[in-house]
């Protein structure tokens, strides 16, 4: 015997239709055909829209999650993930893992002082198991990859531009508070150890020695910080990240 079609109606906020497909994209409400009773997450993902961009989801007016069913004539409302709403693991501060497309970006998280894997050479399956296994924030524009499994969290980034980029993720896991600058190693992510000067000295350049006071040192790959333009650099990043948004 055929499964009987069902129907179901689903509504997205506007910053998600941009990701559906272009025929939907105007409709307020999308129609859904399917057969039995699929995870409402399965649909949505059918759409293009990852899960991880799901703020919260109601069904007939009533709060539902992205692991409910489906049924027939179902009225679904999605919305997206709101400004500071973002998950994560809980451990206090959010920590992340950049896809390869994604080093400035990376290297931006690093200066804010926070924990954030990059390599240029991660294949998608261990970027997602690693996302995993750690509880880190996955970071990418492909949604194919968050649409994984083992993905429990991730962000889909919306701007080609490292700058915006950075300021979608401030805004979204309420950032701007924790920033620790001056803290992690841009090269390879390591906690920076405070250097006294007479230590590094003889590794300076002969402005640097007389203009900055401050250092730091990274314990795994020697790299030296000063308070200088880097950190300039940094505040400077805080202080856009900060700046009320329209
Ligand atoms: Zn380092």
């Amino acid at each position: 015997m055929q499964m009987a079609t069902c129907r179901a109606l689903i509504a997205f906020d506007p910053d998600l239709r941009t990701l559906l497909p272009a025929p939907q994209r105007s409709l307020e409400d999308v129609p859904l055909e399917f057969k039995g009773s699929p995870a409402i997450k399965h649909e949505i993902e059918s759409l293009g829209v990852p899960h991880t961009e799901v703020g919260s989801l109601r069904v007939n007016n009533l709060p539902a999650a992205l692991s409910d069913r489906l049924h027939d004539g179902d009225r679904v409302a999605v919305r997206g993930v709101a400004p500071a709403q973002g998950v994560f693991n809980g451990r206090g501060q959010p920590c992340f893992i950049a896809d390869n497309h994604l080093g400035r970006l990376a290297a931006y998280l690093r200066m804010l002082g926070f924990d954030t894997l990059y390599r240029n050479d991660y294949q998608d399956p261990e970027l997602a198991a690693v996302a995993h296994q750690e509880e880190r924030i996955l970071l990418t524009r492909d949604r194919r990859l968050l649409m994984r499994r083992e993905v429990a969290y991730g962000c889909l980034l919306r701007s080609l531009d490292p700058q915006e980029q950075l300021d979608e993720v401030v805004q979204r896991y309420a950032l701007a508070k924790s920033a620790r600058p001056f803290r992690r190693c841009l090269r390879c992510n390591h906690l920076l150890e405070a250097v006294d000067k007479a230590d590094v000295l003889d590794r300076l350049q002969p402005l640097t020695r007389r203009y900055f006071e401050e250092f730091a040192r990274c314990p795994a790959c020697d790299q030296i910080y000063w308070k200088g333009s880097h950190y300039d650099r940094m505040l400077e990043l805080i202080e856009h990240c900060d700046a009320p948004h329209p």
